[in-house]
């Protein structure tokens, strides 16, 4: 089920706690702003996640709340996880979904970074 992006933060979210280390997860990278892992269910050959380790619900949340070293240091690790898997030649795609509409369905803000394969149409359903 898609998430209410208004409610507060849930600091039991499973993402939640895979950044306490409570739960595993299959990680690439990490570093003082973020943690990227691959996705337990794969929509593409390569399927990523990249999370901030700050409690940001979502997209709208984090570009509200969080401070400009956060918003850039995120920024610049989503970059760095891409360069790292490979992806950045020939590309790929990244993707956040963001509330009801968007079927965000974790809250804690994620971005997904798909590739290994040539993409199409932008919205498929
Ligand atoms: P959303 O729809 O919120 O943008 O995407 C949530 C993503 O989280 C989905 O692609 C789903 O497969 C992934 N996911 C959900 N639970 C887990 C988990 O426990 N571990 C990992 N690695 N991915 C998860």
């Amino acid at each position: 089920m898609p998430i209410d992006p208004r409610l507060p933060y849930d600091e039991n979210n499973i993402f939640a706690r895979i950044l306490r280390g409570e739960l595993p997860c299959n990680k690439v990278y990490e570093d003082e702003f973020a943690l990227a892992f691959h996705d337990i269910r794969p929509q593409a050959p390569v399927h990523v996640l990249v999370i901030p380790r700050g409690p940001y619900v979502s997209w709208d949340d984090f570009t509200l709340k969080a401070p400009d070293d956060e918003i850039a240091g995120f920024n610049r690790a989503v970059g760095k996880v891409t360069r790292e898997l490979g992806v950045d030649r020939p590309g790929y795609r990244l993707m956040i979904n963001m509330g009801g509409h968007g079927h965000q369905e974790v809250p804690h803000l994620h971005v997904h970074i798909f590739g290994g394969r040539q993409f199409r149409c932008m919205i498929c359903d």
